[in-house]
């Protein structure tokens, strides 16, 4: 049914992200068996277009080529890209002057980047891009064995995916057509895992696929509710770092294979790990730069600056991402030169705890409040009780808007949490990165034990 679900069913029903997608994938199975210097040649021929195409059609990379004089003719593959690193910060007040001018209006899509410690940036994508970009999304999946009309148990918090066709039309295309069961999991307490589980076991996924922290909660939870619950055949952990106990916690749960896939809103996904535990670059999605950024006590860290091949409708040329990663010179054991790391150390995001003793997906809470955020920079929440929080943000310029912008936020983050909250608000110059490499943007410091006592007095 696969040949059906990428050939036929997916570009008729939704030809935006899947028009020919069956064909994409292809070329990208093609390109992993062409030789080393094939998949170069491409890749750079690649680097070569997405750069002249920037100079040729967005007034921020004309301005920015001008001022160092470079021409795309004058980079050699296999050196770094002299240019600037493309900073969140920069992109987002460039938006404007970073959309590529060789599109119309209507020929782009607008998306919204997942800010990790910082606000959302808008961005646009040429269809073709997008599509290359979900193409690039499925064959990474299909390499550990989830194609689509596999079933598979959505479990995933960002509700803007979830929740925006919630018509039977769209559930009998998602579950019945598609496999595809979802779970929210912007809200996570006693009912809602009892409600991953009834579906869980309803569906019979071969698949488990969502955020890493919430897998592992919902595994830890299976173990001690002592249910009895089906089984999948491999987990697929994202959007969030995969700690190695909670590597544990989904091993030891579905006695499955558990691996882990990483992207971003900002450049799609574009690694997946391997069967020596590194995460491989795809080539044909993204040139990979990783910049010296200190020391940790497990060893070098590296920023990782990426070059996304993939979109012409708002390019993202030598983009920080934002995540610190650690990698190995030496070539990996399973014989791809893919470009690799050992670990990413960045977004470490903890759930909050509600007064009903429920637990929220910090990452989405905090994206949601802080979305009219225009000089506040990065936030950091540390939960130190139920109704105690310690807010530490930085931002541009002094004054009544970082007043205003600040209010907002508070009486949004209030609304969440249905209580009032005593703040503790510090203002820093940048919120920085901790000792190990992890920016962490939620801290949740109230002791587990309470929260499940809250949790169960709760329901
Ligand atoms: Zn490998």
């Amino acid at each position: 049914m696969t040949w059906f679900h990428n050939n036929i069913l997916l570009p008729i029903c939704q030809p935006d992200r899947h028009q020919r997608l069956g064909r994409r994938l292809r070329d990208l199975e093609l390109f992993d068996r062409m030789q080393r210097s094939q998949q170069t040649a491409i890749q750079e021929r690649r680097i070569h277009a997405v750069l002249d195409h920037a100079y040729a059609t967005c007034p921020y990379y004309r301005m920015v080529f001008d001022r160092i004089g470079f021409r795309s003719s004058d980079w050699h593959f296999g050196e770094p890209l002299p240019l600037p690193e493309l900073t969140r910060d920069l992109a987002r007040t460039n938006v404007e002057s970073l959309r590529s001018r060789g599109f119309r209006p209507w020929e782009l899509r607008k998306a919204y980047t997942g800010g990790t410690t910082a606000p959302p940036i808008t961005l646009w994508r040429d269809l073709e891009g997008l599509r290359n970009k979900v193409a690039v999304q499925y064959h990474l999946n299909r390499l550990c064995g989830y194609d689509q009309g596999t079933r598979v148990l959505w479990i995933w918090g960002a509700e803007r995916d979830l929740e925006q066709h919630p018509s039977w039309r769209w559930r009998f295309y998602e579950e019945v057509l598609l496999g595809r069961m979802n779970c929210g999991a912007g809200q996570l307490s006693e009912a809602s895992f009892r409600n991953f589980l009834e579906k869980l076991n309803r569906h019979k996924p071969e698949v488990l696929y969502g955020y890493s922290n919430t897998l592992a909660l919902f595994a830890r939870w299976l173990r001690e509710s002592g249910s009895a619950y089906h089984r999948p055949r491999v987990a697929i952990a994202t959007a969030e770092a995969l700690r190695p106990e909670d590597r544990l916690a989904l091993e030891l749960t579905f006695g499955c294979k558990v691996t882990v896939h990483y992207g971003s809103r900002d450049v799609g996904m574009v690694a997946a790990e391997c069967s020596e535990g590194r995460l491989h670059f795809h080539p044909a999605a993204c040139y990979v730069e990783l910049l010296p950024a200190g020391e940790s006590p497990t060893g070098p860290l590296y920023r990782l600056v990426v070059t996304d091949l993939l979109n012409y409708g708002m390019p993202l040329i030598r983009y920080d991402t934002a995540d610190c990663v650690q990698f190995d010179e030496t070539r990996c054991g399973c014989g791809s030169w893919y470009p690799s790391v050992t670990a990413v150390l960045g977004r470490a995001v903890d759930h909050l705890v509600l007064p009903d003793g429920s637990l929220m997906d910090g990452a989405p809470l905090v994206m949601r409040a802080g979305r009219t955020f225009r000089k506040i920079r990065q936030v950091q929440i540390i939960q130190k009780s139920i109704n105690r929080i310690q807010l530490r943000f930085s931002a541009l310029g002094e004054g009544a808007e970082v007043e205003q912008e600040l209010a907002a936020f508070l009486g949004d983050m209030e609304q969440a949490f249905r209580i009032p909250i005593e703040w503790d608000v510090e203002r820093v110059p940048e919120i920085l990165r901790e000792r190990s490499g992890k920016l962490r943007m939620t801290i949740c410091e109230v002791p587990r034990e309470q929260y499940a006592r809250e949790c169960r007095s709760a329901n």
